[in-house]
């Protein structure tokens, strides 16, 4: 959700909380795409301090599905963050974005909540993920996901090329 600043922008010392929601329906980055399984309202402060710089501070409150890095099952994946943030209007926004490199979610009269929201879970997205720290992966076979039980394929002839030639060894043994 976008809202407008501009009064907050034109008058120093007003600050305002709000509550908005989050109405993107899934977090997107690299072409993938996780989505929200809980999002509570973002809590935000915005002041403005005067001398053309603004304060923002808040929280948000929310969980993505991510799928496990082994076997592909959906993890539900809290973030609880705080935001703290100091933005310089003096500065053009692309100095801005430049200078925090991330993608600005502030212009000269509006805030984009969601893009906020993106911005802080990328800072904060998870290098792995994991249903669990055993997690025994899918089979390579036939795709069966190996935390459920053993599918029975065999798994130890890693390479096909390899088992034709044990094949063919055998074959010859047998003659
Ligand atoms: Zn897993
Ligand atoms: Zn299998």
């Amino acid at each position: 959700m976008i809202i407008n600043i501009s009064e907050l922008l034109s008058t120093p010392g007003k600050s305002v909380d709000y509550q908005i929601p989050i109405e993107m329906d899934a977090f997107c980055v690299g072409g993938e795409s996780y989505p929200f399984i809980k999002k509570e309202m973002v809590r935000l402060n915005i002041t403005n301090t005067g001398d053309r710089e603004i304060t923002i501070s808040g929280r948000i409150e929310a969980a993505l599905a991510i799928p496990c890095d082994r076997c592909l099952e959906e993890v539900v994946t809290p973030f609880s963050l705080d935001v703290e943030k100091t933005v310089d209007l003096k500065m053009s926004d692309e100095d801005r974005i430049n200078d925090l490199d991330e993608t600005s979610y502030i212009d000269h009269s509006s805030l984009d909540v969601d893009q906020l929201v993106s911005n802080e879970i990328l800072i904060h997205f998870p290098m792995k993920t994991l249903c669990r720290e055993d997690c025994k992966g899918i089979c390579f076979k036939c795709g069966q996901n190996l935390n459920l039980g053993e599918c029975g394929c065999d798994r130890e002839s890693l390479d096909p090329r390899m088992s034709a030639i044990r094949d063919i060894f055998k074959n010859f043994k047998e003659v």
